[in-house]
């Protein structure tokens, strides 16, 4: 059984209480690992650690910091394999997923920032008498907290802006998920980075996170995960004036008109439905297509989503994997009686999927279609954040853009049509952060990644990444007469 320790002034240590959670592979439906249970205490090392290195990281030259990033990048990239099997034995994703996406993309995340940050620039203006420049300061003690979808590749992408901008940072994997954050703080180790720059705890939410939200000295956070927790995050955040970056959950629509390439929105609509099990917050869950393909999209995009294999992710021909936990599959499995009873039609899954041999006890869910339902029903509205979509039939643009907007959410949005107008129109009217035209889920980290409405406060990505992880400081120079 691998015990996990946190990293607290560049050491691997175990928690203050002594006390360790349960860790599961998801596939198996069983206990693997242990991470620290920490506490406040844990958290007020880690603070008085970070305080005491910021003021020789944030002085230490751009090139020396984007320095010791570049050497984590490779450091991730060496360890390709190990992490990768490491991300799928503690979240339930296939293998390849892991090692196509979320291990390359925490490299990168750690590359790209370490060679922006080299780019960074601020404003200046000047007239006869004066100069203004605007000076971009490291604040401090950061706090980073992230969730178990995509668990190295979001982590990484609060952590490697705020450490290239010259922050120190506590940062806080969920504790569903946190083995490939453990082994972060090895490879921090193995390239020397300063002790005190980042410190890696381990815990629940209510204690360890809420020991981040609520610690004086820690003026920023940058979260990721539910709508709900974000609420309670930027409640503790409020009195205490800290700068916060929430970002959020969606119900993201996916708007398909009939003038559209249908072959390759059937292929690209399977995956923005189904990749990771449905656990990526960009998941297209809302499925509006326009009334005069909807029997021809129903029947291909039905067969195709039954053509999904589901069941051990170590194997390289499965599509779906395991569900993240048995709490998150009851959830799920609790909207398919929701569904029922809202009058809804399951056409496939809607039930669980016995896997055979090492994973006949692990957590599996068919991918499920629903239809029947209209745009204010509960599964047209809420977040159930699994393999699960509701495909709705409209019959005008503006019914499609009315559909698309009436959730309380506002993340990301897909739209199908060669009709360029429309894509214009569509891309300016929806209520989305995030925009797709004929592709899905493309990512260029240079640009601003982020929701409106519940779906999120700021933006990460690119500048606004290190815009969000610096301050400010306006200074006004006379030269006149
Ligand atoms: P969650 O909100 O339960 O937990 C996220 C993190 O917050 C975990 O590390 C958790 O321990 C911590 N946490 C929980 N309660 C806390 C508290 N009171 N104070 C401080 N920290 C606390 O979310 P989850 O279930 O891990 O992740 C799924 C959610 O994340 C979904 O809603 C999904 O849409 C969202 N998500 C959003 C994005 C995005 O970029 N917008 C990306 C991925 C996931």
């Amino acid at each position: 059984m691998k015990i996990l320790t946190n990293y607290i002034d560049g050491k691997l240590v175990s928690p203050s209480s002594n006390e360790y959670i349960d860790i599961f592979n998801p596939a198996e439906g069983k206990i693997y690992a242990k991470a620290p249970r920490s506490c406040a205490k844990d958290i007020e090392n880690a603070v008085s650690a970070a305080q005491s290195a910021f003021s020789t990281w944030s002085r230490l030259s751009v090139d020396e910091r984007s320095g010791f990033l570049l050497r984590i990048a490779e450091k991730i990239e060496q360890r390709h394999q190990g992490l990768a099997l490491a991300e799928t034995n503690d979240n339930g994703k296939p293998l390849w997923l892991s090692k196509a996406v979320d291990i390359p993309r925490a490299a990168a995340n750690f590359r790209f920032f370490a060679t922006a940050v080299e780019h960074f620039c601020s404003e200046s203006y000047s007239n006869e008498e004066i100069t203004n420049y605007t000076l971009r300061q490291p604040i401090g003690v950061v706090g980073c907290i992230s969730p178990w979808n995509l668990p190295l590749y979001l982590f990484t992408w609060k952590i490697a802006p705020a450490l290239a901008a010259g922050n120190c940072v506590i940062a806080k994997p969920s504790e569903i998920t946190p083995v490939t954050a453990y082994m972060l703080s090895e490879i921090c180790e193995e390239v020397g980075l300063p002790r005190g720059v980042l410190n890696i705890v381990h815990g629940y939410g209510a204690e360890v996170g809420a020991a981040i939200t609520l610690h004086k000295k820690i003026p920023v956070i940058s979260f990721t995960g539910g709508s709900k927790t974000g609420a309670q995050i930027a409640q503790s955040a409020a009195p205490l004036f800290k700068k916060i970056s929430l970002e959020l959950g969606g119900k993201n629509p996916n708007i398909i008109f009939d003038d559209c390439n249908f072959e390759r929105m059937i292929s690209e609509t399977v995956r923005s439905s189904f990749v990771n099990q449905g656990q990526i917050c960009l998941c297209g869950s809302r499925i509006f297509v326009e009334k005069s393909i909807y029997n021809k999209f129903i029947d291909a995009f039905v067969a195709k989503t039954k053509e999904l294999t589901i069941g051990d992710p170590l194997d390289p021909e499965i599509k779906q994997g395991a569900i993240v936990s048995e709490d998150h599959m009851q959830k799920i499995l609790s909207y398919f009686t929701i569904a029922k009873k809202e009058g809804g039609t399951i056409l496939c899954g809607g039930k669980t999927y016995e896997a055979a041999d090492r994973c006949k006890d692990g957590w599996f869910i068919e991918p499920t279609v629903i239809t029947d339902l209209g745009p204010h029903s509960r599964i047209n509205q809420e977040e159930i954040f699994g393999p699960v979509v509701s495909v709705v039939p409209f019959e005008t643009e503006e019914q499609a853009l009315e559909f698309a907007n009436c959730t309380p959410y506002g993340l990301s949005a897909t739209v199908w049509t060669e009709n360029l107008t429309r894509a214009h129109r569509f891309s300016r009217d929806l209520q989305a952060g995030v925009v797709w035209v004929n592709c899905w889920l493309v990512r260029d980290l240079r640009t601003p990644f982020g929701g409106m409405k519940q779906s999120g406060v700021g933006r990460e990505g690119g500048l606004e990444a290190l815009r969000f992880f610096t301050e400010p400081k306006n200074v006004s120079i006379y030269h006149g007469p």
